[in-house]
């Protein structure tokens, strides 16, 4: 089969990533007889730098006419004293909307390897640590109306927390989907105590559930989560959330792995389509050094592999190859560990393409 791939690099770190996760697709392609193809377009700072905007056009066109995208990571320093609208980060916000892609998943697993980077005691993770975080990525507060006024405390800003009842609905059945091929256990988590924007979306969430009676669904407020993902992470294994609870909590899940430079995103909508990038950054302080570790984002292909182009095979094999390097003892410097080898971005692609 033949796929059309849209690449976006972008910054920092983002074009040393990408570069071992195409090498590893292509080792893909030969040994499965996949064609992969790839159209590599700008976004973030190197599309301000070349055109005075974070996503132009074509970008968003390239990206809508293909079957996947597949991105490093935006941003960086040059860029930081721009005004909000162009600031890299947008393009981030611009892509997940024009391709309407309002579920973002993040797998947060520890993997037996690297149990020691988990800053957590052992017997909090003992047997490990394998959840998912699906964060609403297109409503809420982030795209809620904002502004500035006048008050007699000086002058105010605010933003507003928004969710439509279809917004909700739509990304509670991603939810109670991915808990049907789990472990069947739902976490829905919002502020309902306090937000009446919460208060619909735990209404909502009840009703969708009335549709999916094999799985156990329960509510938890934000606070309490951010402490039991802390004190009993095993507790959980889907939770979906809203987009600014989802941005936090995603972040707190990933930092109880232990390993920033590991860990993939999925952002889907309805059907196969979907954009895959690390959960990492662009590593500015890195970048171009053959320092970064390419497995969030070969993992992120993995992501691709299974979600949009259904070939769950091949994605075992890169999942698979991903282990089998962390078990030869070589190690990136992020999830460097005493005894472990210091191998660069370039030799760990190699080895994954070679486990593969
Ligand atoms: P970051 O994730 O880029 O870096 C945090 C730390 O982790 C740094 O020390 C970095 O060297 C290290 N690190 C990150 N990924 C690594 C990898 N693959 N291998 C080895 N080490 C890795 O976060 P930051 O420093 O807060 O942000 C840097 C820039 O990235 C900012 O401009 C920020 O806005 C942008 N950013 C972009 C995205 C995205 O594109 N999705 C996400 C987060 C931050």
């Amino acid at each position: 089969m033949a796929y059309k791939i849209a690449v976006v690099p972008g910054d920092g770190i983002g074009p040393d990533v990408i570069e071992e996760t195409l090498k590893v697709l292509d080792q893909v392609g030969t040994k499965f007889g996949h064609e992969f193809s790839y159209t590599t377009v700008l976004a973030g700072g190197a599309a301000l730098d070349a055109f005075g905007i974070p996503l132009p056009a074509e970008t968003l066109e390239i990206c809508k006419n293909s079957d996947a995208v597949l991105l490093g990571a935006v941003g960086g320093i040059k860029w930081d004293t721009l005004p909000g609208n162009l600031r890299p980060e947008q393009a981030l916000l611009g892509l997940r909307k024009g391709l309407g892609l309002f579920a973002n998943i993040r797998p947060a697993i520890l993997f037996d390897q690297l149990k020691d980077a988990c800053p957590l005691k052992t017997e909090i993770t003992e047997g490990g640590l394998d959840l998912i975080v699906i964060r609403e990525l297109t409503g809420g507060i982030y795209f809620g109306e904002k502004g500035f006024k006048d008050t007699t405390m000086g002058k105010a800003a605010y933003d507003i927390e928004i969710y439509a009842e279809e917004e909700v609905r739509r990304i509670a059945i991603v939810g109670f989907e991915t808990a049907m091929k789990r472990s069947k256990k739902l976490m829905s988590v919002d502020k309902a105590n306090i937000l009446e924007s919460s208060r619909l979306w735990r209404s909502v969430v009840n009703e969708v559930a009335k549709d999916y009676h094999e799985v156990e669904l329960n509510h938890m407020y934000v606070d309490n989560c951010a402490m039991q993902l802390v004190r009993n992470p095993k507790q959980f294994d889907v939770i979906v959330t809203s987009n600014m609870f989802g941005d936090i909590l995603s972040d707190e899940a990933s930092m109880i792995t232990g390993s920033i430079g590991m860990l993939p995103s999925a952002s889907l909508r309805e059907g196969s389509f979907g954009m895959y990038e690390p959960i990492h950054g662009s590593a500015p302080d890195i970048a171009g050094q053959d320092k970064a570790n390419p497995m969030a984002t070969i993992l992120s292909a993995a992501m691709m592999l299974r979600y949009s182009f259904g070939l769950a095979k091949e994605a075992d094999a890169v999942e698979s190859a991903v282990r089998k390097v962390l078990d030869q003892g070589v190690r990136t410097g992020d999830i460097m560990s005493p005894g472990m080898t210091l191998i660069g971005t370039k030799e760990a692609g190699r080895r994954i393409r070679e486990a593969i």
